[in-house]
């Protein structure tokens, strides 16, 4: 891979990158999409990265697609697959992390202690090895891109992130690998995180801009939904994910909820 990827650049081409766990749909295409238009040459992973799961998580079940995405990328013309395996990515002796400290801890990094600092290390990993020009990451997964963003400001690195905005279903739901786990029933109920956060812009929109009130008015929506457990939603600072007690233009919302044995998360932008 670091050959291809050199010898991509060699040619004064830009490279962007993708990474990904696979289970390709709509949103990733989307990454897929913006990083053809942006630069010569694109580079895809595809790695399920056990540094980011916790032990009673779905790794073992993480839905797993090669060929299906292989074409999927073909289809869009990208140039570079990359598809390590644990074993290379992790050999045995490993022990270096990358721990974005103070962020790591925010939002899903409570109740996933260690997913972020498996995320920062595997996409510092990545990096290493790819050396792309633009990395391209989606704002589904807004903590991911802040703990991303700081990384790349305090470490030096010289790769641009570019972030991309929140595919959604026609009816609102986050595209998501994991909403391939959820039956008919708990697809519909997953409906109240966007609900929610729709609740919350209007509110925001008709003058609301204490933190707890909007909160407080994503738990009422919440609560009109039993069968959805919501394990936390927060307004903070997009950028240091700071908890806002005001919300401010471009604070972000975020909320992660559990449906069925299911964890999803999903967030908008206050504007
Ligand atoms: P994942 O395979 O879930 O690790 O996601 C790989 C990349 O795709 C990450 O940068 C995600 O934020 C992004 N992504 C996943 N779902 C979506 C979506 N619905 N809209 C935009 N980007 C997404």
């Amino acid at each position: 891979m670091r050959k291809a990827c050199v010898a991509a650049k060699s040619a004064g081409n830009t490279l962007g990158f993708v990474p990904t766990m696979g289970a390709l749909h709509e949103g990733h295409i989307s990454l897929v999409r913006a990083a053809k238009k942006q630069c010569d040459v694109v580079a895809v992973s595809i790695f399920v990265n056990p540094a980011q799961f916790g032990p009673n998580e779905d790794l073992a079940k993480y839905p797993r697609r090669l060929e299906e995405d292989s074409k999927m990328l073909l289809a869009e013309g990208v140039d570079l697959l990359f598809t390590p395996s644990s074993e290379e990515m992790y050999p045995a002796g490993a022990t270096t992390f990358v721990d974005v400290d103070g962020m790591s801890e925010r939002l899903c990094g409570k109740s996933r202690p260690g997913h972020f600092r498996g995320v920062a290390t595997v996409v510092n990993k990545l990096f290493n090895i790819i050396q792309p020009d633009v990395a391209f990451f989606g704002q589904k997964d807004a903590a991911q891109c802040a703990v991303i963003k700081r990384m790349v400001r305090d470490l030096d690195m010289t790769v641009k992130i570019k972030v991309c905005p929140v595919v959604r279903e026609p009816d609102g739901l986050a595209m998501s690998s994991r909403n391939a786990y959820l039956s008919p029933l708990e697809r519909n109920n997953a409906l109240v995180l966007s609900r929610a956060l729709q609740e919350i812009q209007r509110h925001y929109q008709n003058g609301e801009h204490e933190s707890a009130k909007l909160i407080n008015e994503a738990r009422k929506t919440f609560a009109t939904q039993p069968a959805v457990q919501l394990e936390y939603v927060e307004v903070v600072d997009a950028e240091s994910l700071d908890p806002l007690q005001t919300a401010d233009p471009g604070a972000l919302v975020a909320i992660a909820a559990r449906v069925g044995g299911t964890r999803l998360i999903d967030n908008i932008l206050l504007n």
